[in-house]
């Protein structure tokens, strides 16, 4: 895999050239995730899935990556950076216009965020594009991944910011963990859908901003959630060849 945003335009004729006809694509969020985990969290599991999935697929590009998301649900919280839906949808349609001229052939969207997922559902139905597109929206893999073999309930998993995402913070990106400050009281309960909370806001069902009790994320945890994740796009992707 090499990054787009690090070789010079005649590197990158002659890499498509020869062959090189894949990009992949990290699309995160900028959102509050509670008083321990910082607020590009989205982005940065976007950003390691690319890396340690594009270094198994041959003659790929890693694209700058997309660190803004649809994060309404979210902007009763400072610190919160949200792009609307029709900013997302030009943002997309121009980027896969410069792409097919690039002469591209597929792009793959490695998507860190909840939220964007009703985004690149409806999109995707309805753009046409010469480019092979995969992205996850159906399977929602980031959620998927909590439902591993292990004892946990959904509700001690949590959503947002809880037990599931924390530990693969705690695995992936340490510094971005506030660990004193993972002492929550707030169990995730399935009362109100994500399509309330998505309508709503999350302050409304959530005041501290978390779904979910982060405080025994630990890492031996985090590294089983993050290579079950890696493992359902490794093997999507090799299934697709
Ligand atoms: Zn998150």
């Amino acid at each position: 895999m090499r990054k787009w945003h690090e070789l010079t335009s005649v590197e990158i004729d002659e890499l498509i050239q020869a062959g090189f006809e894949t990009a992949l694509l990290p699309f995160g969020s900028i959102e509050q995730h509670g008083k321990h985990l910082c607020v590009s969290y989205d982005t940065l599991i976007a950003e390691r899935l690319c890396e340690d999935i594009g270094i198994t697929l041959e003659k790929s590009f890693l694209l700058p990556t997309i660190p803004f998301g649809l994060s309404d649900h979210h902007d009763e919280f400072k610190g919160t950076l949200t792009f609307s839906y029709k900013t997302i949808e030009s943002l997309f349609d121009d980027l896969i216009t410069s792409l097919e001229k690039n002469g591209l052939k597929s792009l793959i969207i490695i998507n860190g965020h909840g939220g964007n997922y009703p985004f690149l559902k409806k999109y995707f139905e309805q753009k046409k594009t010469t480019l092979k597109v995969f992205h996850d929206a159906e399977e929602q893999y980031i959620f998927k991944a909590q439902l591993m073999d292990s004892n946990l309930t959904r509700s001690e998993l949590g959503l947002h910011g809880g037990l599931y995402e924390t530990s693969m913070a705690l695995y992936t990106h340490p510094k971005m963990v506030r660990t004193e400050f993972m002492n929550y009281q707030n169990k995730y309960t399935e009362m109100h859908s994500i399509q309330d909370i998505l309508s709503n806001g999350l302050k409304k069902y959530y005041a501290e901003g978390i779904i979910g009790e982060p405080k025994n994320s630990n890492i031996e945890l985090g590294k089983a959630f993050y290579d079950y994740l890696t493992s359902f796009y490794l093997k999507e992707l090799h299934d697709q060849k």
